[in-house]
């Protein structure tokens, strides 16, 4: 997907990049790495295609979610059941 993609701030051509995605929700936070994204390399506007953008949308609002389920299912004392997840594709 080489296309030339103009900025939307200031009409400089986005240049595609890896960036990473922070989302934070209910006491919980997470970061998507390394994200394919178009990066403005003049005002720094990011531009994630949007099929990738659902996606990472869809699976973060999973990741909230069990989050949260896990949380009410453990007993008062012992909650936070847990403060994190790292999900990481291992590079060979
Ligand atoms: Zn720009």
């Amino acid at each position: 997907m080489k296309k030339n993609k103009p900025c939307p701030e200031c009409k400089t051509i986005m240049e595609l990049k890896k960036t990473t995605l922070h989302f934070e929700r209910e006491g919980f936070y997470a970061d998507v790495e390394n994200v394919s994204a178009f990066i403005c390399p003049k005002c720094g506007t990011r531009s994630i295609p949007g099929r990738l953008a659902a996606s990472i949308g869809k699976t973060i609002e999973n990741l909230f979610k069990s989050a949260n389920e896990a949380e009410e299912s453990v007993e008062k004392e012992l909650s936070p059941s847990f403060s994190g997840i790292s999900f990481h594709r291992v590079h060979p």
